[in-house]
């Protein structure tokens, strides 16, 4: 049966008497072209799994078939144009669980390849764009967001994007808050300030997850990527381990640039030996309005607009909704039409609906955007690599690549089996019906 969300979709399509046959074996398919790609194909492009961002919101895929004004075979893989207006769809009836809240946009670190505290990032663009400045949310502000995250039904707040989370003079007081609220919280930190006695707080008022920013493990590169202070990098360095260690999940990420090249490996299985939950890497990339500021050499992919997967939610230091990072880069650049309806006076939902909508409509601005960005990466089976290595199972997607650590109770069984268990999804199952 085809999914209730699509009924209505399949219904306005056959209104506007346009030709289509979508199946259930081709819903999720379409001719990617990128240049490698084009060359291995003679030029055709090759049919390439889609995963539609909120995708889940789909069901349970049974058998369906629906054509209209379609003669002939079922085609492999739909065009470009069935996927947007599918992806699209789905934006109408999305329903958010997880939310970034920046409480501050301060830093201690002046990281070079920073979008918000680096390289070009300082006096005459602040001077230009003064509602930007480095500045914490007060804290009435934060717990009043909070309050209407709860409200909506958001069950993670996730702080704070563009910010060290540890200068937030309140940062316990609204980590407190939350947790009061019954939601999750997570933080993502360059790890500098999280001491011992910190951990042991957030210990206690069981903070949910730690994302690390380590971007080196080797003293001489950290001090060109991160901090120059011995005392940054010896705290930073063993926090994600005593995060660990405290039974906080902690997730360790590292950015490649052009001068860490080749640490990776050293630095996941640093990671690993220390017993974090997750690792992952990327490339650096970022887009500051118009200009694709990526140094090294990136994997740049058709753009197909609802296929981004750099989707993501949060709310800026006014009170205003991004609805990806790509926006909260160039945020002085859309921050005028997104004053119109800003959390502070509007319930999470109207703001939602309004800032999805302008996706949805492809809203000029936005669209601009989207097709001068280094960080949009479609979710695709091409180039999408699953592995076991050193107990982790890993995933390596085009420039990225996340390994999580597999529960010690299977951990001793041989990689192929383990793969099998993990493509299957019975790991899943066994997490879900509490056997690990
Ligand atoms: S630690 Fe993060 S937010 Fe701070 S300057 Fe570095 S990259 Fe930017
Ligand atoms: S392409 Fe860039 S601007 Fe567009 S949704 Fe993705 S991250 Fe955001």
């Amino acid at each position: 049966m085809t999914p209730i969300i699509l009924q209505e979709l399949f219904n306005e399509l056959k209104k506007e008497n346009l030709s289509f046959c979508v199946t259930n074996l081709n819903y999720n398919k379409v001719i990617i072209n990128r240049e490698s790609q084009a060359k291995d194909s003679g030029g055709g492009g090759i049919i390439s799994t889609i995963v539609y961002p909120y995708g889940e919101l789909l069901g349970e895929i049974g058998d369906f078939e629906e054509r209209n004004a379609f003669e002939g075979e079922v085609p492999k893989a739909i065009p470009k144009e069935m996927v947007e207006r599918i992806a699209m769809h789905l934006l109408k009836y999305i329903k958010l669980k997880t939310m970034y809240l920046q409480v501050t946009s301060k830093c201690n670190y002046v990281c070079p390849m920073c979008p918000f505290h680096g390289e070009g990032y300082e006096g005459k663009y602040f001077k230009d764009n003064p509602s930007l400045k480095p500045q914490n949310m007060p804290l009435e502000d934060a717990k009043m967001y909070v309050d209407k995250m709860a409200e909506y039904g958001i069950e993670l707040v996730a702080l704070s994007p563009q910010g060290e989370f540890f200068t937030y003079p309140y940062w316990e007081e609204i980590s407190r808050y939350i947790k009061s609220k019954g939601l999750r919280i997570s933080t993502t930190t360059n790890g500098s300030l999280v001491t011992k006695e910190v951990i042991e707080k957030l210990k206690d008022m069981g903070f949910d997850e730690m994302v690390f920013s380590i971007d080196s493990i080797n003293k001489e590169t950290y001090v060109k990527v991160r901090s120059p202070k011995e005392k940054d990098y010896q705290t930073a360095i063993n926090a994600p381990i005593l995060a660990a260690e405290a039974g906080i999940y902690t997730h360790v990420h590292f950015v490649q640039q052009q001068p860490n090249i080749g640490e990776k490996e050293e630095l996941f299985t640093f990671y690993k030996k220390g017993g974090v939950n997750s690792v992952s890497c990327c490339v650096q990339r970022y887009t500051d309005n118009n200009q694709n500021r990526a140094k090294l050499p990136i994997l740049r992919h058709e753009y197909i607009h609802g296929l981004c997967n750099a989707y993501d939610s949060g709310i800026m230091i006014d009170g205003n909704f991004i609805t990806c990072c790509g926006m909260g880069t160039r945020y002085s650049a859309i921050k005028p039409k997104l004053d119109k309806c800003s959390l502070k006076n509007h319930s999470l939902s109207e703001v939602i609906k309004y800032n999805y909508d302008l996706l949805i409509n492809r809203d000029e601005d936005m669209m601009n955007m989207c097709h001068h960005c280094d960080l949009y990466n479609s979710y695709s089976n091409i180039d999408c690599q699953k592995f076991i290595d050193k107990k982790y199972y890993a995933i390596r997607h085009n420039d990225n690549e996340q390994h999580f650590k597999i529960p010690s109770k299977i951990s001793s069984l041989p990689d192929d089996v383990l793969l099998y268990m993990y493509q299957n999804n019975l790991v899943a199952k066994m997490k879900q019906d509490k056997i690990l």
